[in-house]
């Protein structure tokens, strides 16, 4: 994770829509995935992006993918994904 910046993933699974691959994260454990999808849900995409990043101290960026995407493509495009205000995150 070191030196990467605000770079984009260059692994992962390639969304077919914006072209982007969705960060994986070997350090990510089922518990905090399931914890920070649980955020996605309920609408706080603000404090998703920060647990993934405790939990894995990744990019700003790569939070933001990850977190868009629910952390796979099969899982953004089963469902319409909610339009946050993602202003605030660019930020
Ligand atoms: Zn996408």
């Amino acid at each position: 994770m070191q030196n990467v910046g605000a770079a984009l993933p260059e692994r992962g699974d390639v969304c077919p829509k914006c072209g982007v691959h969705i960060p994986q994260f070997a350090e990510l454990s089922d518990s905090d995935a399931v914890r920070i999808r649980h955020l996605i849900t309920n609408q706080r995409p603000t404090m998703a992006m920060q647990e993934l990043r405790s939990a894995t101290g990744c990019p700003i960026a790569w939070a933001k993918i990850w977190v868009q995407h629910r952390g796979s493509t099969a899982s953004a495009f089963g469902k319409m994904i909610v339009a946050w205000d993602w202003g605030v995150i660019d930020g």
